[in-house]
Parts: structure tokens; sequence; C-alpha cells
């Protein structure tokens, strides 16, 4: 799931909804479900990002499950590729402070647009008299603050933009810029590189007494990597040039120099999980549907939605041919039940949604929301599709971090969430 996220607006209503079909009588493996999230999120994916080959490493596999279920391809090997330009951080990330080595992951994560440096220097603390006070203000101005390492909060960092644009300048000219952020560490991805380190640290793991900090941090911009979406289909019984869509993003954050990388289990190893669940179950004879099911992972979500950007430019069939898009992203919880974005705007399909889930108790609890930017069914709704984002609410925090794994995962509503898609997808008629 991306970060940034946008309020409520368009509607776009479907045509008629039939009734539910009775529920459908296959099932997920629940065991083959966690192996692939365990295979995912595990080491040798380098957290499914551009280090390592990472990403491709992801897509091969995926690749691999779609040939043996005997899915169907639009292009060669169920490829297709689009370029990429993004940050990354291949080898070193070292951070000491006063001689001590913080921990990459845990203590602290380089902010996505990080640039690559070796320096020890002093630290400076940013005086937070510089917002109120324009004698301060002058003072922080005439310091030379190169060789230094300054050390700001997460909430001055932000209110440096409410300062004239100089204090923001004056800042780039630190050797190093360290944020010390409250709560957790929330990394992300950049397309572009700044001049110097940049970090978010722990603010309870930053002595507040330190001098001096060393950082070895490796950072490379890598221009034109050839990412890829991962599409194959299941040929529809009575309408073949009607489809159905499943989609997750398989990417991730990639690594954080040698020694650290984002698994990514619930973000989203777990959609893909269930993407490849339902692949699994139409695939089988007896399951052929109606109309064609296409099962699109896509790659690039985490750095801007691009790989679903790419495909709604480059269509492998015409998008209005589309039916109905669900999109998987977060499946690995569901103690609180489950979110549907798009469920305000596309009022008749989430009442059949709830309808079903009444009657079946899939899953404990639907809410909807308006449209949001966050995932990859964005670019689809934005194109007029009709398009749900399912994710899953519960119990834990981690997201964006190194926690997210696959180990204690509770993968609540996984089944109910693939209950739930087939019998959404069986009441679509025209
Ligand atoms: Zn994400």
């Amino acid at each position: 799931m991306l970060r940034p996220l946008l309020p409520g607006l368009s509607s776009c209503l479907l045509a008629g909804l039939s009734i539910g079909l009775p529920p459908a009588a296959a099932a997920q493996d629940m065991g083959r479900a966690r192996a692939t999230i365990t295979t995912l999120a595990g080491p040798a994916m380098h957290g499914r990002g551009y280090v390592n080959k990472g990403a491709d490493e992801a897509a091969d596999y995926i690749r691999r499950r779609f040939r043996e279920l005997g899915l169907r391809s639009f292009t060669p090997k169920y490829a297709q590729f689009f370029p990429v330009t993004i940050n990354t951080f291949p080898r070193a990330c070292e951070l000491l402070v006063d001689g001590k080595p913080l921990q990459p992951g845990l203590d602290y994560i380089l902010e996505p647009a990080s640039g690559p440096g070796r320096l020890t220097g002093p630290v400076v603390v940013l005086d937070t008299l510089i917002f109120t006070n324009e004698a301060a203000g002058q003072h922080f101005l005439g310091q030379s603050l190169q060789g230094r390492v300054l050390v700001m909060r997460q909430r001055d960092a932000d209110r440096i933009r409410t300062l004239p644009n100089i204090f923001a300048e004056h800042l780039n000219k630190a050797a190093a810029l360290i944020t010390l952020v409250p709560d957790k560490l929330t990394a992300s991805l950049a397309n572009r590189q700044e001049a110097q380190p940049r970090l978010q640290v722990l603010a309870s793991r930053w002595p507040l007494s330190s001098q001096q900090a060393t950082l070895r941090v490796d950072a490379r911009l890598a221009a034109g990597y050839r990412a890829q979406n991962i599409i194959g289909y299941v040929p529809g019984r009575i309408q073949p040039d009607s489809f159905l869509v499943v989609s997750a993003h398989y990417d991730h954050l990639g690594r954080m120099g040698k020694a650290t990388y984002f698994p990514g289990a619930n973000d989203n190893a777990s959609g893909t999980a269930l993407l490849l669940e339902l692949a699994d179950y139409y695939a089988k004879p007896d399951n052929q549907p109606a109309y064609s099911v296409v099962f699109m992972a896509f790659g690039a979500e985490e750095a801007g939605l691009l790989g679903s950007s790419y495909f709604v430019q480059h269509p492998l069939f015409p998008l209005a041919r589309i039916h109905f898009l669900v999109n998987l992203d977060l499946e690995g919880t569901g103690q609180d039940g489950i979110t549907v974005v798009n469920g305000r705007t596309l009022e008749k399909p989430f009442r059949q949604l709830e309808q079903l889930n009444t009657k079946h108790k899939y899953v404990t609890a639907i809410a909807a929301r308006g449209r949001a930017a966050n995932s990859d069914h964005y670019p689809f709704s934005e194109q007029g599709v009709p398009a749900f984002f399912f994710y899953t609410r519960g119990s834990s925090k981690a997201y964006h971090d190194v926690h997210d794994v696959a180990e204690g995962l509770p993968l609540t509503a996984f089944a109910g969430v693939f209950q739930l898609v087939i019998d959404f997808f069986g009441s679509i008629t025209k």
C-alpha cells in the first residue's frame, strides 16, 4: 500500500448486479498461502525492490506459479515491462553516535531520497527559537553547517516549510540531516536523490547529549530500471471478451544496505498470495468463469502506483471491457474486518458485498470509504473502471518497516476475502 491518501470524490455506478450465487465449493489452501507469503517475504527476495533484483525474483516466482496453473498470457512470459527511476541503498548503511552504532531498521532508516555520504561530523541540534525569534533565525542563517550533522525533531522539520525558503536552503548545506521521529519508522521510496545522507531516527534511541555522528551511506539512483507487471488470465466460458480483474502488487521497499531489508509480508505478500489462491480456484475446469478473469500482479506500486498506471496507459485489452476490478493489498490481518475503498462511490456493488457477507459471515465487518489514491485500484477507477480495493483491518502496527514479517501474521480474514471475491464476481452480470 502506498502512503499518500486522497479524500473521496467521483462516482461511477455499475449497471445491474444480480443476486449472489451459492458459495463456492472449493477453498483456498491456507498452508500454501502461508508458504507463499513466507517465500515472498523471505531474505532471498530482498524486500522485492530494486537492489539485488529482488522485485525480479518475486516476478519470476509469480510467473512460475502462473505457468503451473496453466494461466493464459496476453504477452510473452506474462510480462509487461516498464521503466522506473528509483533511489536505492545497495551497500553501506551505518550510523554511529559518539562511536556507538545504532541498528539499521530498528533504530533508524534512510529517508527515501537520501543521498550517499561518508563522514564524521559534530552534531548540531536545530534551535527551535528560529520559528519565533528573529534574532535566533538570523543567528541560524549565519552559522556554517558545512561538515555538520544537523538534528531536528519531525515537527520542526515540517515547520521549516512555514519559514522563508532561505531556511530550507540553509539546512541543505549540512553534511547530513537527521530527523527524530516520535513513534515509528515508516519507510518509502523516491525517484530522486538529495545531496546528502538523510535519516529518520527513533527519538527514543537518539542520545540527547550526543556530540558527534559518523555516517556511511551508499545511495544509488537507478534510472530506467526495467520493472514488470505479471499478468495472466483464465478465459471466460460464455463471454471471454468481458473481464473481471483481481489485482495485487507484489513489489515492496527492497533493501536498506547489506544487513536490512523490508519483508513486506502484509504489504503485500499477503495480497499476492490471495491473488494466487484465486488464480488456482478459477484455473480448475469446474470453476471456469462466465467472463474471463485476469490476474494482475503489479510491480512498482510502492514507487507511486507505477505498474498499474502503466497498464491503464498501455492496456492489453480495452479497459471498457472490465466489468469489475478487485484490488488486494494488506490482506494479512482482519480481526476488525475489511475496508472497501470506493465502497462509498459504488453504492450498489457495495450493497451487494454487504448482502453476501450478511448471508455467509465471511468477514466480521465491512466498512466503506470513498476514493483514495492508496493502491493499484486507483489508476483504474480514475479511468472509469468500476474498482474496489479491499484491505484487512486488525491489530498489526507493522507498516513499511522491518517488523512486517510473515511469522505471526494472523490472516484472520484471508479465507473470508477469498470467498467474498468469488461470490462477488459470481454475482456480476452485465
Ligand atoms: Zn505499501
